[in-house]
């Protein structure tokens, strides 16, 4: 079994979570939603215990994807993401609410990831869970081994996405979370966009947004 670790770095004015999932045995990294602070990021990743190899995207709102374009350009890195995400929403300004903010900026996903899709990448397995409700092509990712969860802005900690935005609907987000995700192991830790880590069976127990 690989020696990994999942690192939290919360970024930016917008405070999302950005997950830096490590696999000490060959000390190569991949990070999911760098949302801000490029040289934050820059500074860890120029580290060489953690080797850039790619930036995962949950879904492609502008406060998780503000490094990606810098990081791309430093590190020579792939970006993952959903290709239903990256077709509507992160290569649209105004879907992915960059516009509003001021700051107009799209990204473009090398590799687009499929529902149910599974991958290896730095010797770690990731499944690919598409959660649509907060965007319509958001993307959970779940590490088996680490029994851990990369949620997005899907679930949180006692809460659930906003359902406002572009692409939102409330009825499916609460499809997604009761069909795909409390269908995962209780013990499951669930890590989010924002605020605090929980796991699979405190959030069946005590979600108000979406009861079990
Ligand atoms: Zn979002």
């Amino acid at each position: 079994m690989a020696n990994l670790e999942i690192f939290r770095k919360t970024l930016g004015s917008m405070g999302v979570n950005c997950y830096i999932l490590v696999n000490h045995d060959t000390d190569e990294c991949i990070v999911f939603d760098p949302g801000d602070e490029l040289g934050t990021l820059t500074e860890i990743f120029s580290d060489p215990a953690f080797n850039l190899k790619a930036i995962f995207l949950t879904h492609g709102h502008f406060d998780h994807i503000g490094a990606v374009n810098g990081l791309k350009e430093k590190f020579g890195v792939p970006v993952y993401a959903s290709r239903i995400e990256d077709e509507k929403i992160l290569s649209n300004p105004s879907i992915n609410l960059s516009s509003m903010f001021g700051f107009p900026v799209t990204v473009h996903a090398d590799e687009l990831l499929e529902d149910g899709q599974e991958l290896e990448i730095i010797g770690a397995k990731i499944k690919c869970i598409l959660t649509p409700g907060h965007t319509s092509g958001g993307m959970c990712f779940y590490i088996p081994e680490m029994e851990s969860l990369i949620a997005g802005d899907t679930l949180f900690c006692e809460s659930v996405g906003r359902t406002d935005f572009p692409t939102g609907s409330g009825a499916e987000i609460e499809r997604s979370i009761r069909e795909k995700l409390y269908v995962l192991p209780d013990n499951t830790k669930v890590f989010p966009g924002h605020m605090d880590t929980t796991t699979i069976e405190w959030e069946k127990k005590h979600n108000y947004a979406c009861p079990a």
